[in-house]
């Protein structure tokens, strides 16, 4: 199988799917990551360029320990991306060219305009990808592919959780990709946030820091776990907090005593847009 995964943004896509791309790799699928803008605007010191050339090396680090490919439209600023027919012309013959069976993107109803526009522009894309009058210079596909969406929290309308996956295994590796996103884990979110002041300059207590002061216990409730602060960071909570919103559709994959244990999880909604998620394909994506 061939998976695409495609943010606005590079680490989008890895804090939304990481655990979900190690499970594919794992399982001899090949999966590319398709970044549509190039990260420039993601820092509050240096230049646009030098941020673009960081955030390149970042992505290329997260590649190698996921296994995956990761592209980047190099040309698409931050903050400049927009659904044009250029735009979705160009999208169109990108997943043409590597003909994916299952595609993740964001939802429109986001807060960052790039993240809307990658939603619009995907969804735009989803029916000319079997026409073939529109890009006649690349292959039309046989069929469109399964169209999914990576969990938000926006509402207007709520995300919908249709597939909760298990992903304990994968938090460490998760934790790991956060803390190889330096430019933005530990420099610019602190700095649009507020508490620049707080991140330790020594490697492994940055690392301790990334995780957050709220320790996850086999005693911590799901409320706990929904109500916690993250404090300035407090990525191994965020990923808890996404089995503790979905627990109901946690115990309905995974029965009442697996569904009831699991700490980490990630959640994705099936995209209307996309081809059907049949019981075939269901099998082949999530079935594990
Ligand atoms: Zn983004």
């Amino acid at each position: 199988m061939k998976i695409l995964m495609i943010g606005a943004h590079q680490d989008d896509i890895e804090f939304r799917a990481g655990g979900l791309t190690h499970k594919y790799v794992q399982m001899g699928y090949e999966v590319r990551f398709l970044s549509l803008c190039n990260g420039c605007g993601g820092h509050h010191i240096m230049t646009p360029a030098e941020t673009t050339a960081r955030r390149a090396k970042e992505s290329a680090a997260v590649a190698k320990l996921l296994g995956v490919r990761y592209d980047v439209w190099e040309d698409m600023n931050d903050c400049t991306l927009m659904p044009t027919l250029e735009n979705r012309r160009r999208l169109i013959r990108y997943i043409r060219e590597f003909s994916p069976d299952l595609i993740i993107s964001h939802r429109s109803n986001d807060y960052h305009a790039d993240h809307r526009a990658a939603g619009i522009l995907i969804q735009d894309a989803s029916y000319m990808l079997i026409v073939p009058h529109e890009c006649p210079d690349v292959p039309a596909m046989k069929q469109t592919p399964v169209i999914m969406y990576y969990e938000d929290g926006f509402a207007d309308p709520d995300f919908r959780a249709d597939i909760v996956l298990d992903m304990d295994a994968e938090n460490d590796l998760k934790l790991q990709i956060a803390h190889l996103n330096v430019s933005q884990v530990y420099e610019w979110l602190p700095f649009t946030k507020g508490y620049e002041a707080e991140v330790p300059d020594n490697e492994e207590e940055r690392f301790e820091w990334l995780k957050g002061p709220y320790k996850i216990t086999p005693e911590s409730t799901d409320e706990e776990i929904l109500k916690a602060n993250r404090g300035g960071s407090g990525y191994d909570l965020h990923n808890a907090q996404t089995a503790s919103r979905f627990r109901k559709e946690l115990i309905a994959r995974y029965g009442k005593e697996r569904g009831a244990k699991i700490r980490y999880a990630e959640a994705f909604q099936v995209c209307p847009y996309g081809g059907a998620l049949t019981e075939e394909l269901n099998e082949k994506l999530f079935g594990f």
